[in-house]
């Protein structure tokens, strides 16, 4: 999907419509070592060898599953007035975000 750089919006700072950037903010990667993580998972020395590993046999077959090719727009308008910035509040379901 092309998203416009500059798109004149409502800005609720300003409270009226103004020029506003958009952005696509960087993600954050979750923690891999949380509790009940895959990677802690691994290290404990699960998912290894033969047999029933009981719930974490489950985890395994959980991967082989299909995943959505899609993904939502997550979007920031940033207020070139006010200099605040808004997120997107509904998302699309896009594959790709070109931003020009
Ligand atoms: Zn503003």
């Amino acid at each position: 999907m092309k998203i416009p750089k500059k798109v004149n919006r409502y800005c609720p700072f300003c409270k009226k419509k103004t020029e506003q950037k958009i952005k696509e903010p960087t993600k954050q990667k979750a923690s891999s070592l949380k509790r009940g993580g895959k990677i802690r998972i691994r290290l404990r020395g699960l998912w290894r060898g033969i047999g029933n590993k009981g719930r974490y046999s489950r985890m395994k077959n959980q991967q082989k599953r299909k995943r959505k090719t899609t993904k939502k727009t997550n979007l920031l308008y940033t207020c070139t007035e006010c200099g605040k910035s808004k997120n997107q509040k509904k998302g699309k379901r896009t594959s790709k975000v070109l931003i020009e």
